[in-house]
């Protein structure tokens, strides 16, 4: 690695505002000291761990460090039973699909955005190029094309190494002979992550009397063919062809799926946290970076939880009759800063502004709250005349949505979306109203307590959404001023 180089970029990063010139010193540090392997497909969440960065910043820095072009940023696709990567890709445009299937386990995967949608950071090769030989032997082949997050249980990797029957490469252009002794009334498989597919080999009962014929198997990037053979016990023979432009890892088991899939459900594999699609796209550093002119119009991917936070002013209007246009026009500016940093520094992201009013995202319900209860006490903290006109009103709900591309931008969609806003509505001045669904969240009723926030339960019909809903209004309660009329 070009060190001098690699250590000028890092420290560039700091004119970036997402990223402080000390965490970006100990950031540069860290990479440094990485061996090839340590700069691929790096998880920042573990990264920032092993060098005790904070998660967030280190996310931010890696997100800064893609736009400048010292990593490739890859979304990947995780299979949910076996870790496979389905789908590796630089941008969110090629996840626009409902479902991919996974040929090792033979299962339709959804695209969830919060659970399988992995984001790694592989350094770039125009700055480093590794040593890497993603082709080497079944170890580099494995973390090549399984993700690290994804840990299954030992009983699982117990039933797999039983099932294994071969692993080799296939060279591009090249024949590879794969040679066994086929079990009656079994099923085998053939298969590859490079290609995603499969062949079944279906044998069947009969007894060990016939032999079986040679079989050709071809390899292209649509797949295989044939897709299925029925065989004989006893010995077989695959030829399998390799008409891709690079080397495929190709290996044979035996499939057992209802054994496999009763194993994974009674003892599941566990995940360690990485950076979800979800997080990237609740991440502010990558919503500003990132321009998004490629993604698909008919973009719709699901988020299953995304907790979404409204803000408004209290009459805002009014505030220029009051305080004189420079200095209202001022205060609200001042206020937009000090809704912005809490967002970020929350891990949230600005999805839009609508006159003084923002729409936010998070991940993490309790996030939003930090976010909310940051806000109020930025708000209160300002200085100078007319602050006590600013009257900030919030409201968060969390629940399940679609994002969708809306003019370039990426947007959410749907009813959780809708109902936020409405519970936004009920908020007057210096209130954060929440759903049940925030205020039930992990850590949120701990977060309102420790920053002395009271609440008060209603039940309420949402104008426009038409159903009954528990919502909690939370306000401070160190804050004694007497309540001011709304205008
Ligand atoms: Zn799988």
């Amino acid at each position: 690695m070009d060190k001098k180089l690699f250590q000028e970029r890092v420290k560039s990063l700091s004119s970036f505002s997402y990223a402080r010139a000390e965490a970006a010193d100990a950031f540069g540090e860290a990479l440094m000291n990485l061996d090839d392997w340590g700069l691929y497909r790096i998880n920042p969440i573990r990264f920032a761990k092993d060098h005790d960065l904070d998660p967030n910043e280190a996310a931010d820095l890696f997100i800064c460090a893609s736009r400048i072009g010292l990593f490739d940023l890859t979304w990947n696709l995780i299979c949910p039973a076996c870790g496979g990567i389905l789908s590796a890709t630089p941008s969110i445009s090629q996840l626009n699909r409902e479902l991919f299937h996974c040929a090792l386990c033979n299962i339709d995967v959804p695209i969830i955005l919060d659970d399988y949608v992995e984001i790694t950071f592989t350094v770039s090769p125009n700055v480093h190029e590794t040593d890497i030989n993603l082709y080497e032997n079944l170890d580099s082949f494995q973390r090549a094309s399984f993700s690290e997050n994804l840990k299954p249980s030992k009983r699982m990797r117990d039933a797999l190494s039983g099932c294994h029957v071969a692993f080799s490469f296939v060279n591009p252009g090249e024949y590879q002979t794969f040679e066994f002794q086929a079990k009656p009334d079994t099923l085998y498989r053939l298969a590859s992550v490079h290609v995603n597919s499969a062949v079944s080999l279906c044998i069947d009962s009969s007894e060990k009397n016939s032999e079986n014929p040679a079989i050709h198997v071809h390899a292209s990037q649509e797949g295989f063919s044939p897709q299925e053979v029925q065989l004989h016990p006893g010995q077989v023979t695959l030829y399998v062809h390799n008409t891709c432009p690079s080397p495929i890892g190709v290996m044979i088991f035996l499939a057992d799926y209802p054994v496999l899939y009763k194993i994974e459900k009674e003892s599941p594999p566990t995940w360690a946290p990485f950076l979800t699609g979800k997080m990237l796209l609740n991440n502010q550093a990558f919503r500003s970076l990132f321009k998004m002119q490629d993604l698909a119009t008919n973009l719709k991917l699901s988020v299953r939880s995304l907790t979404m936070l409204f803000t408004d002013l209290r009459g805002s209007t009014e505030i220029y009759d009051t305080v004189g246009d420079m200095r209202a026009y001022q205060l609200i500016q001042d206020h937009f800063t000090i809704l912005e940093t809490s967002v970020r520094k929350h891990a949230g992201a600005i999805v839009k502004t609508m006159g003084d009013a923002i729409m936010a995202s998070f991940s993490e319900p309790r996030n939003g709250i930090m976010a909310a209860i940051d806000m109020m006490d930025g708000i209160r903290n300002m200085t100078g005349d007319g602050k006590d006109e600013l009257g900030l009103k919030i409201g968060l709900h969390e629940g399940p949505a679609l994002t969708v591309n809306n003019d370039g931008r990426l947007d959410y969609f749907g009813q959780t979306v809708n109902i936020a806003a409405r519970v936004q509505g009920l908020a007057q001045a210096e209130e954060i109203w929440v759903s049940e669904s925030v205020f039930n969240a992990d850590g949120v009723k701990t977060h309102l307590l420790d920053n002395s926030y009271g609440h008060e339960a209603h039940s309420v019909v949402l104008k426009g959404v038409g159903q009954r809903a528990n919502v909690y209004k939370c306000r401070s309660l160190t804050k004694t001023e007497p309540e001011q009329p709304e205008l």
